[in-house]
């Protein structure tokens, strides 16, 4: 080949050749929690770090290493590290960056774990957690002091998909001197590659789009490689432990195959139904990058490749109508988790976001009636078809 492999290319062949593992199409699975040394001054020299290859599996494993190379290269970073799930990719990286008296900015809306994380860990260890409204980068150049070591988000942010202008928020950031780390789970590098636009390190809950099936729980992260050395090393082997599972790491192999053409069709049934839930009249409002009426629409069509497959809606009748529409649905899903084949709905406060007080939840933009779906692989017809029926119960019927 003469010119460089494509996105869907490289998550199918790189760092595979059949010709070196007998012809196998497949990359092997790596069941093994140790490595044998050829000598005893070889295993020395690999504790070094003056001689390359595998000690141990809570240090690395072979199968583990090439979804590492796949996903920075999918990403546009040097070096990745496969993590047991999102929150331990999250922890092993934050550990690893922060010490007491250190500052972490943050955006306004964060997913509910790692918001619990946030105030109930890091703070305990005498590290400064401020939160910005980084919808708009000025507040973070306001906010940076020279405690602040890293400045963390995510676009879009769950549960209520707020985006935020990640050059924009790298640029103020770097200028004091603070890391820029972008939780990119709703968006993959599919639809958006955060390195390329100034972030330093990209993390991923690979249980939702990359791993795409919904059987596995897994996390990466993604950056420099002399930083992900020192969060394999650090905050992965001695803070965490947090260590993917080889199967797991196939698992996810498996599902990166598939990104392209998953992302492609969530996309695309995604804009209809919001597009669908917009006109309906049971709807009080729709958020969604690809709608027109969305908030940061020109952002999002800057950032974004596609506008992603994550939708939040409020009913105009509120939680009580958004508890009986979900109790309507026959083919939908209530679960959380998201990026699925199955279409998957829930209610943030009282499930995924219930780690916030009601008062943080006001004061973080996530409000009690909000519903967020993931619209997933199925016929769009029999998606919208369900979410027609269920707007219709009876109890709907008053503001339909
Ligand atoms: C699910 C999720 C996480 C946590 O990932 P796990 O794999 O469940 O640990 C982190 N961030 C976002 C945006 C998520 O949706």
């Amino acid at each position: 080949m003469t010119q460089t492999p494509g996105f869907a290319t490289r998550a199918i062949h790189l760092g595979h050749d059949p010709m070196e593992h007998e012809g196998a199409l497949t990359p092997p699975l790596h069941l093994t929690s140790t490595f044998a040394f050829e000598s005893a001054e070889a295993g020395g020299e690999m504790f070094a770090g003056e001689r390359p290859g595998h000690v141990y599996s809570r240090i690395s494993n072979p199968t583990l290493e090439l979804l590492e190379r796949r996903m920075a290269s999918l990403e546009g970073a040097e070096a990745g590290l496969a993590l047991a799930s999102g929150m331990g990719a999250i922890t092993a990286t934050l550990w690893t960056l922060l010490a007491p008296g250190d500052e972490v900015i943050v955006d306004k809306t964060l997913y509910g774990c790692t918001f619990a994380f946030m105030h109930h860990g890091l703070r305990k260890f005498g590290i400064t957690v401020t939160h910005v409204d980084m919808t708009e980068p000025e507040n973070l150049a306001q906010a940076m002091s020279d405690k602040t070591r890293v400045v963390y988000f995510e676009t879009p942010a769950n549960p209520n998909m707020r985006l935020v202008d990640i050059a924009a928020v790298a640029r103020i950031a770097h200028a004091g001197g603070a890391q820029v780390m972008v939780d990119n789970t709703y968006a993959t590098p599919y639809l958006t590659r955060p390195i390329a636009l100034g972030a330093d390190l990209v993390v991923h809950s690979a249980t939702k789009y990359l791993g795409g099936h919904g059987d596995l729980v897994a996390g990466v992260v993604v950056g420099r490689a002399e930083a992900i050395s020192e969060i394999r090393l650090f905050g992965m082997k001695d803070m965490t432990g947090a260590v993917m599972a080889p199967f797991n790491a196939m698992l996810v192999l498996r599902g990166l195959k598939t990104l392209s053409l998953r992302m492609e069709r969530h996309c695309a049934s995604a804009q209809a139904v919001a597009e669908w839930l917009e006109a309906h009249p049971a709807v009080a409002s729709v958020q969604f990058p690809g709608l027109g009426s969305f908030g940061q629409h020109a952002l999002a069509r800057r950032q974004m490749a596609l506008p992603g497959a994550m939708i939040a809606f409020e009913l105009k009748d509120g939680l009580e109508a958004g508890r009986d529409m979900m109790n309507g649905l026959r083919m939908i899903v209530r679960g959380v988790s998201l990026g699925d084949a199955e279409t998957l709905i829930q209610h943030p406060a009282s499930m995924t976001h219930s780690t916030y007080s009601p008062e943080e939840r006001a004061e973080h933009g996530i409000s009690d009636g909000l519903i967020r779906l993931s619209v997933g692989l199925e016929d769009l017809s029999d998606i919208i078809d369900d979410l027609d029926d269920a707007l219709h119960q009876p109890a709907l019927r008053k503001s339909a």
